[in-house]
């Protein structure tokens, strides 16, 4: 497979909303994978011709926080090896957390694109607030809503460019 998009981020976050977005009404294959505590949805679609798939890593297992921290390292790790692009999805109205600073780490050992997206910015107020995310460390992001679409376009733009 090619043109593999990955969704990343802590729970919460806004990555399965996205996932149905970015499908559209296609439909999403669920794969059980063997040894791995969670499923993952796979779904194919396509932004100015170019055909994609996309991995929503999904679910988690709920336990102590070193489980919690090593599900979202596995996670990373599945979506470095199998994408050809990485969505690190972030929350605007929850600011900057310690799993997203543990998430930032993880991504920056991969030379794939990572695109830093800011989810949840329904309106023009929010724009201003996602600034705070520029201490991520990563020089540009995104932001979008994943509820309405909006800004969804210009990203995609951009990551099927790197295809
Ligand atoms: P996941 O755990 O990362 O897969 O997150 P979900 O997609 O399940 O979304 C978590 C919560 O955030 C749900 O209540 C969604 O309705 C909400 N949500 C997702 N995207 C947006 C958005 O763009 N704006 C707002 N306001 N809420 C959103
Ligand atoms: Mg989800």
């Amino acid at each position: 497979m090619s043109n593999i998009i990955a969704l990343v981020g802590r729970p919460n976050v806004g990555k399965s909303t996205l996932f149905n977005r970015l499908l559209q009404k296609r439909e999403a294959i669920v794969d059980s994978v063997a040894g791995v505590t969670r499923d993952r949805h796979y779904g194919k679609s396509d932004w100015n011709g170019i055909d994609f798939t996309v991995i929503d890593t999904g679910g988690y297992v709920v336990g102590s926080e070193d489980i919690f921290e090593e599900e979202i390292r596995k996670q990373v790790e599945l979506a470095v090896d199998e994408a050809s692009a990485i969505i690190f999805l972030v929350d605007v109205t929850e600011g900057i957390t310690d799993m997203d600073k543990e998430v930032s780490n993880l991504l920056r050992k991969t030379d794939k694109p990572v695109f830093l997206v800011v989810n949840k910015v329904d309106n023009a107020m929010l724009e201003t607030e996602a600034m705070e995310f520029y201490s991520l460390g990563i020089e540009k992001y995104y932001t979008i809503s994943g509820m309405t679409g909006s800004g969804t376009g210009d990203l995609l733009d951009d990551i099927v460019a790197t295809f």
